[in-house]
């Protein structure tokens, strides 16, 4: 089996579980490589192994799944939501080739001024933009053909469902399973009293436009950002073509919430009655 690997933080490359992990699967017969970037995948990968947390996994995304390899998180971070198995459940799954492959869908952000060079425009998590100086943003949102009224907020972000235990988890937004086909648009700490998060199905497309009075405002696509000029219009689509993740056979999104996100945790529920 022809294996790559990502690891984005310096500190884990010469870390012990590392090794162990990769020598594991060498034993086993695995053929690994590391890659950094989309050029170096090589043809016939079956497998990228995402070494670090949630936000390796997030760039690890946008290296393979253009692609369409499918991504295994190596959890050897912090929270570890969507990166969620250890070294050791990762060697046994495969080499014994026990494992799912689940697509979650990505975003694709186009704004009219373009990307920087070398920044992708797929997001796994979410879309945002936020205010860079004191001044609050007006954001004015179409969905399809429809106006929305204007956000007067920090910012405004558009989350996919596995986004929705991210960013729009802060800004009040609902918890999703990752196989419902929708997409979240929330205010991030609005000052109107009656706009609530809303979901739209993930085909309709979203133009967003923020404005700001410095005349600057903040793009982010996951964990990358740059500044757009204020008035820049930003077009919002569902990209054509998903990630592949793979999922282990003792993987379940709730209990992703219960143990990474303490959902319901209540100290009624722990004396029996
Ligand atoms: P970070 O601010 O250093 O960490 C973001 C945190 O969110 C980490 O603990 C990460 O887990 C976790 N996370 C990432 N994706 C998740 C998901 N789908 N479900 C549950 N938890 C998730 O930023 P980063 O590591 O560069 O990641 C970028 C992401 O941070 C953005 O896509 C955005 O969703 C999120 N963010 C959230 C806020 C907020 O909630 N106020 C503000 C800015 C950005 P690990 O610890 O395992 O990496």
């Amino acid at each position: 089996m022809k294996l790559a690997y990502y690891i984005k933080k310096n500190s884990l490359k010469d870390d012990i579980r590392v090794s162990r992990l990769l020598d594991t699967l060498r034993d086993g017969g695995c053929l690994l490589y590391d890659v950094l970037s989309r050029d170096g995948l090589e043809d016939g990968t079956e497998a990228l192994l995402s070494i670090g947390g949630d936000g390796t996994f997030l760039s690890a995304a946008r290296v393979a799944a253009p692609a369409g390899v499918p991504v295994l998180g190596v959890q050897l971070g912090r929270l570890g939501f969507l990166s969620e198995n250890s070294p050791e459940q990762v060697a046994e799954a495969l080499l014994a080739g026990t494992y799912e492959v689940e697509l979650r869908s990505l975003l694709m952000v186009r704004p009219e001024c373009g990307l920087p060079r070398g920044m992708s425009p797929f997001a796994l998590n979410e879309f945002s933009v936020t205010r860079i100086s004191a001044s609050m943003l007006g954001v004015d949102v179409t969905v399809g053909d429809n106006d929305l009224p204007t956000y007067w907020a920090d910012g405004l972000l558009v989350a996919t469902s596995t986004g929705s235990t991210a960013y729009a988890l802060s800004a009040g937004g609902p918890i999703c399973t990752p196989d419902t086909s929708l997409h979240i648009i929330a205010p991030v700490s609005p000052h109107n009293l009656n706009l609530r998060p809303l979901i739209v199905p993930k085909e309709a497309p979203v133009t967003v436009v923020p404005h700001s009075r410095d005349g600057m405002v903040n793009l982010s696509i996951d964990n990358s950002s740059f500044r757009v000029p204020s008035g820049t219009r930003i077009e919002v689509s569902e990209a054509p073509f998903p990630l592949k993740r793979i999922k282990l056979g003792n993987s379940s999104f709730f209990d992703a919430l219960r143990t990474r996100l303490l959902w319901g945790a209540d100290v009624r529920n722990n004396n029996g009655n």
